[in-house]
């Protein structure tokens, strides 16, 4: 909201350049005293940070309601001066922590661009009570804190008991010779609430909608006799819990059956909202008797994103069926039509493969729909392959087994028109002055910046830029950690969720290379790097964890070492998110990519670093691969195994102990980590780590280390003449334009949901201007 203020006007009086629009400086403080005496019941006197907090979102969020009321409907610059430190205001803002990695931040993403491009989008989720926990560290160790994210409520949502929807549990199907009824369920209500999603000044505010669960006042009060009232009372948090707490597992599959349960409310509270809204609308105009979905499609486009959703599918079957009574051909290709897929992962570790027990006891309509889809599936691929009973194994969406499970991408594929992934690999600053300011809503108009790469003035900009937002960045860090940082060292930033796959570890080595090049040679002129990396391990995820404990044993020897110095210094960012993203990536000089070839999906963060000036080294994998093409491949440092090589050595036999053997600095290293160098109180802390980067590593660490660590030596050399870095950085940020979300949003409105973008303003209501 607020522009980054220069030193001078720091501390209060600063401008909301937001609130464009507002016309009259008396009326925003009007509004925000009124906010502050009626909304917070408080005066100046008694008024806390927070309550000032709160009454700006208040006035912002009134800002909006026109338009949000507007443009639903639709679908059917002064100074004011308020004597506040909008940074510091901005610093109480909590962060919806609803997601895990990159999946959800991209929904985000998703969500703003539907509504900067004009699209009638609604994004839904859970209004999980408790999102992705608080990273504490605490002598090396992850400690997961609650996310206790709504203590203080949330001004920017709006409760809406009117939609209000029931969603059934448990139960049993009873078959009728006018269909089937699913009977003796346990009911859930789903309560929902709306945040404004606002357009890029473009007066558009669509809507995000969380369910959040809610026991109905019947609830466990059927059969209670006296006594039993107190415990059917209590018994609602059971139903309740639905909705409590984000499973904090990313690209990792738990069958869990509250998670499951998860699965089906959002989806079976979504699918009600949007058949009332069919419904509702004229092109669901029905005579009195029934309704005409044949229409659906054209109307409404449901976009899975990933397995997680997978249920809208059986569900909308259900509700095409049972309730409206249609044919199940009819009802068939509706749903098809209607849904589309996007897949996120190849691991086969995240694939949601629901045990048949589960989904009998919690949703046996839904199963018995499954098989029906599943049976004319298979009879469909035996006729294409007559005879292939392999095929028909392979393509099933049932896995026998010891443990019979549903595969939900199979029946993603299955029922929807559309499949995609996240990067093609995978599914088949610029002066305002010099190139305006049109590239916020066109972001391909970076490439203009090319010209400018020979241009000393825009090269020294850039640069400066960067080190301002080291600087601040740094000055950030002093004052959470108190650690000291030497702001012209390279800022090596790897933040993302801790993952074997991801291979933080290859990122240790370097580390510990790196360090004993120094203790080697101490007086040689090394380029000084701060390496950080920060992110979340899965709770359950031992290795991860280790990772972490690895990471932070690592900088304590190195950054207490005086030999070293300030020339290398290991941080370990804690409670990695999008709030500390977004302190984090401006400031990275290097961008550190490094997964396995074949093994990310897509990956954003990459794409993040390379929009906001950091040169990335990462192995051909994901968006990495664009990104190289769109910069130019000599603008990217690009190392180690690609996916081709990665297969050919799994058909031949990854062996560790070969690296181990032929390169000294590796082995050197390994020998540190398993003698205790980094753990001197506990030398064998690492065994586990040790054991399986030696002897079963799926993600090869080993076979990348000799490229990664010559890869990193031409990085150092070329941050030594930072007119070329810089240079590179320029057409880095040039080439990025493609990673824009509103252009992947664009390509998904034309190539999947039939519909035409806009970049078209509404008009302001007049009511606010
Ligand atoms: C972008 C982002 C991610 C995803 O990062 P990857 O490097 O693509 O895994 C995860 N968490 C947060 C907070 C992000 O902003």
């Amino acid at each position: 909201m607020s522009k980054p203020l220069s030193d001078h006007d720091k501390k209060k009086q600063i401008s909301v350049r937001g609130l464009a629009g507002v016309e009259n400086v008396a009326d925003l403080k009007i509004n925000f005293n009124r906010h502050l005496h009626f909304t917070l019941v408080k005066d100046r006197n008694v008024a806390t940070k927070r309550d000032y907090y709160f009454a700006l979102a208040h006035t912002v969020r009134d800002h909006l309601v026109g338009r949000w009321i507007r443009t639903q409907q639709s679908y059917y610059e002064k100074d004011p001066k308020l004597g506040l430190d909008m940074e510091e205001l901005q610093e109480m803002e909590e962060d919806a922590g609803l997601g895990n990695g990159g999946l959800g931040r991209l929904a985000a993403c998703f969500l703003d661009s539907m509504a900067s491009l004009g699209l009638a989008g609604y994004g839904y989720g859970i209004r999980y009570e408790f999102g992705i926990f608080n990273q504490k560290i605490a002598n090396g160790w992850q400690i997961e804190e609650a996310d206790d994210w709504l203590r203080y409520g949330n001004p920017w949502e709006k409760a809406r008991p009117e939609y209000m929807r029931p969603v059934h549990f448990y139960g049993r199907t009873e078959h009728h010779p006018d269909g089937v009824k699913w009977v003796d369920t346990q009911v859930v209500l789903a309560l929902p609430y709306d945040t404004p999603v606002p357009g890029y000044r473009n007066n558009v505010v669509n809507t995000m909608r969380l369910w959040s669960a809610k026991a109905p006042c019947e609830f466990n009060l059927k059969d209670f006799n006296i006594g039993g009232y107190i415990q059917a009372v209590l018994d609602r948090n059971l139903a309740e819990n639905i909705s409590r707490v984000l499973y904090p597992n990313d690209n990792f599959f738990e069958g869990k059956e509250l998670r499951l349960k998860q699965e089906y409310f959002v989806v079976a509270a979504t699918l009600q909202d949007i058949i009332r809204r069919f419904k509702a609308s004229k092109f669901g105009s029905r005579d009195i008797v029934r309704t005409d979905f044949s229409t659906l499609p054209e109307k409404v486009a449901i976009q899975l994103n990933d397995t997680h959703p997978a249920l809208a599918i059986p569900e909308l079957m259900r509700v095409l069926l049972d309730d409206e009574k249609l044919s199940w051909e009819k009802a068939w290709d509706i749903c098809v039509k209607t849904c589309a897929y996007t897949n996120h992962t190849v691991l086969p570790e995240a694939l949601e493969r629901w045990p048949i027990d589960l989904f009998q006891t919690l949703l046996p309509r839904h199963l018995e729909i499954i098989y029906e889809i599943n049976r004319r599936h298979l009879e469909r691929v035996s006729s294409l392959y007559p005879g292939d009973v392999d095929r028909l194994r392979r393509m099933s969406l049932i896995e026998e087994g010891p443990q019979k499970r549903v595969n939900m991408a199979h029946m993603c594929i299955v029922g929807s028109h559309a499949v995609n992934g996240v990067a093609r690999i995978h599914s088949d600053i610029l002066k305002a002055t010099k190139i305006g300011e049109d590239f916020i809503r066109d972001l391909d108009q970076l490439q203009k910046l090319r010209e400018f790469v020979n241009d000393e003035a825009f090269i020294r900009d850039i640069a400066k830029v960067k080190q301002e937002n080291k600087l601040k960045f740094a000055v950030h860090l002093e004052e959470h950690y108190k650690v000291k940082i030497n702001p012209n060292s390279m800022f090596d930033i790897q933040v993302k969720r801790i993952h074997e796959y991801k291979r933080q570890l290859l990122n240790c080595l370097h580390i510990i290379t790196f360090y004993n090049r120094i203790k080697k040679e101490p007086n040689k002129q090394w380029t000084p790097r701060t390496v950080m990396i920060g992110g979340k391990a899965a709770p359950g995820y031992h290795t991860a964890k280790m990772i972490i404990r690895l990471i932070t044993a690592i900088g304590e020897v190195v950054n207490n070492d005086p030999v070293v110095g300030d020339r290398l210094k290991v941080i370990f960012l804690e409670n990695y998110r999008v709030t500390l993203a977004e302190k984090a990536i401006p400031a990275a000089d290097l961008s550190e990519q490094i997964s396995t070839a074949g093994t990310e999906a897509s990956g954003t963060g990459n794409m993040k670093f390379m929009l906001n000036g950091a040169l990335t080294i990462g192995t051909m994998d994901g968006a990495n691969v664009e990104m190289a093409e769109e910069a130019g491949d000599n603008n990217l440092f690009i190392f180690g195994m690609r996916v081709e090589d990665v297969d050919a050595m799994d058909a031949k036999g990854y062996n560790a102990s070969e690296y181990y053997n032929r390169l000294p600095e590796l082995k050197q290293a390994m020998d540190q980590i398993a003698g205790g160098f980094f753990s001197p109180k506990q030398p064998d802390l690492f065994k586990d780590i040790v054991n399986m980067l030696m002897y079963h590593d799926r993600f090869k660490v080993f076979a990348d280390y000799e490229a990664y660590i010559k890869c990193q030596e031409k990085v150092s050399a070329l941050y030594k003449k930072p007119k070329d870095w810089t240079k590179k950085v320029i057409l880095n940020i040039a080439g990025s334009g493609k990673f824009s979300s509103d252009r992947t949003i664009s390509q998904y409105a034309r190539e999947i949901w039939g519909v035409e973008p806009t970049l078209e303003k509404l008009s302001a209501p007049d009511d606010l201007k």
